[in-house]
């Protein structure tokens, strides 16, 4: 008889003193024996040979002390400690559970590539992402698109969710699409089919359904296997067309949930009438949701599943189909929704507004898309970050865009410069001022040593004037005689307000005499310092206005804050300062 060579060895080891010290110190054989199974399949045979080889290793570990046993782990494998390490470090999720059942974490976000992402997937990806990186696992991008009649897939959103899972800085570990892998699942039906735990199905939907309420099995289920196979055949080569037969899933009949009795796994899709975008007609049986689904979880060693708990039935399908291959159903953890109050997440709804132009792109301000949220100057770090925050918990949560701001504001107060921002512009002449003035604002209150705008008012004519932008709302405040700050530079009485201007003369320099008048601080730009600007708002309108010439220097892309009206990011710059708005 072979003996299992030293790399089993050194496995069988490992895998005993791990389940020791889980275990307070005594590992079992049958746990090992399971463990390295799970592992490495492909070493069943030599395993099964090596049985004694376990019976021996756990009895030597189990004479060791916990405090040896660790220590061994300590010294051969540090990675493993070390990734319990990690998972303590990580503060805000909380820990996965058995993670310490798996040699590695895998993960897997699987979006049809019917649309592209919105702020309602970014739960499952960041909880996804951030697990994996917690336990230094992997996570895995898995395209789900087996449907080319009811969920097309579009070319173009395979690359669009690349994208945004860089942008959101969720970048996979490993791709994989499940129209590349339609023989994976034909293989796995046939197993099935020659095992008797599924069979085709001929029966008409209405036929089918009066059975299966009636806990009854439809004649297709009891037919012999071989029976089984020629009908499969048939279904490949096209002699049933599209409704006329289905691959079902042998499960308990009598489930109370008549979902999930006897689930449909493959069917039928005219590919001639519906070509896959990626693979035309070449199949016309395509699997199912929980059919690929659970097969690919398996075979990509998802460890841990993390979804809504809308997918709760869907466990309940699939552990049947785990149970007729002997495989073991991963960990599930299923989240409560997550709803945004006032964000628009129907997929089909963005999708139709689009094709009918309500929507003017991906990236409309009105869209909860990653690609609007980008436009916007919302960061990917504050979406992260509050997903984070409200973690894997199953109870349901209602957030309002008010929570995403706050983080974003956290992020962005820092960065953002400040400009000035006149929406709306209405001139305003200011007389009689006694000198020249400096103004001098700072780019940033925190930081002085980012620099200063500066500004020289200096009086022009025998009546001594200076002319400014100011914004049409702060104008409207305005009542004669009453007096009012331009910020950091000095106070004005106002004389006479038409509907397009504003006359004031000087009243004083300092803010604390306007502080004791009680007078309102509002923005300004030197009327020859300005350029024209608009900014895009939340609902799409355009505000019109007049922002610092300097702003002429911006990058875009650049999130700076327009004073007493929000933070913005750049979109252009050309002649017009093109801005998004952002929030408050
Ligand atoms: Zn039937």
């Amino acid at each position: 008889m072979k003996k299992p060579n030293e790399e089993i060895k050194a496995l069988i080891l490992k895998f005993a003193l791990l389940n020791a010290v889980q275990h307070e110190g005594k590992a079992r054989e049958s746990s090992v024996m399971g463990r390295i199974l799970a592992e490495k399949p492909q070493l069943k045979a030599e395993i099964k040979r090596g049985a004694a080889t376990v019976k021996e290793v756990v009895a030597y570990v189990n004479r060791l002390s916990l405090s040896e046993q660790q220590k061994t782990i300590e010294e051969k494998w540090p990675e493993l400690l070390a990734a319990k390490k990690a998972e303590e470090r990580v503060k805000g999720l909380p820990p996965l559970p058995n993670a310490e059942k798996y040699e590695r974490i895998v993960t897997r976000f699987s979006p049809n590539p019917d649309c592209v992402l919105h702020l309602g997937s970014a739960r499952a990806i960041v909880l996804c992402y951030e697990y994996a990186k917690m336990y230094k696992g992997k996570f895995i991008l898995r395209f789900e698109d087996t449907d080319p009649k009811l969920k097309r897939p579009v070319p173009e959103f395979y690359d669009k969710i690349r994208e945004d899972l860089d942008w959101l800085g969720c970048k996979p570990d490993k791709e994989y699409i499940q129209s590349d892998r339609i023989p994976i699942y034909y293989e796995h039906a046939e197993k099935l089919l020659k095992n008797a735990k599924a069979y085709v199905c001929t029966c008409t939907p209405q036929d089918f359904r009066q059975k299966i309420l009636a806990k009854k099995p439809c004649p297709c289920r009891e037919l012999p296997p071989e029976t089984q196979l020629e009908r499969w055949e048939k279904m490949l080569n096209g002699e049933y067309a599209e409704g006329e037969a289905v691959v079902r899933v042998k499960t308990d009949i009598t489930h109370p949930n008549p979902a999930i009795r006897d689930w449909p796994a493959l069917r039928i899709i005219d590919t001639e009438k519906y070509p896959h975008p990626r693979v035309g007609g070449k199949y016309r049986v395509w699997p199912l949701y929980n059919f690929a689904c659970g097969i690919d979880d398996h075979l990509m060693g998802v460890t841990h599943i993390i979804r809504g708990k809308e997918h709760l039935t869907n466990q309940h399908r699939q552990e049947y189909l785990y149970a007729h291959f002997g495989w073991e159903y991963p960990e599930a953890i299923h989240y409560g929704r997550l709803k945004i109050t006032g964000a628009f997440l129907s997929k089909s709804k963005i999708v139709q507004g689009i094709r009918d132009g309500t929507f003017k792109s991906w990236d409309d301000p009105r869209l909860a898309t990653f690609l609007a949220l980008k436009r916007r100057g919302i960061t990917p770090e504050a979406i992260r970050q509050l997903i984070i925050d409200v973690g894997p918990k199953t109870a349901d949560v209602t957030l309002s865009w008010e929570n995403l701001y706050a983080y974003n504001r956290k992020i962005l107060d820092p960065k953002a410069n400040r400009y000035f921002f006149v929406s709306d512009p209405v001139q305003l002449t200011v007389q009689s001022l006694p000198k020249a003035f400096h103004a001098k604002l700072n780019l940033h209150p925190d930081y002085p040593e980012r620099g200063f705008r500066k500004y020289r008012v200096e009086p022009k004519g025998e009546a001594r004037e200076a002319q400014f932008w100011i914004s049409r709302e702060d104008f409207e405040k305005f009542e004669v005689n009453r007096v009012v700050r331009l910020m950091e530079l000095f106070n004005i009485t106002v004389r006479k307000v038409r509907s397009y201007e504003v006359e004031a003369d000087y009243h004083s320099e300092t803010y604390q005499e306007a502080r004791t008048l009680k007078a309102p601080l509002i923005h300004w730009i030197p009327i020859n310092e300005g350029m024209p600007c608009q900014v895009v708002m939340p609902d799409a309108t355009v505000k019109e206005g007049v922002a610092e010439k300097l702003c002429k220097k911006l990058k875009p892309d650049t999130a700076i804050q327009f004073e007493r009206f929000g933070f913005v990011r750049i979109d252009a710059v050309n002649k017009k300062l093109v801005a998004y708005y952002a929030h408050k």
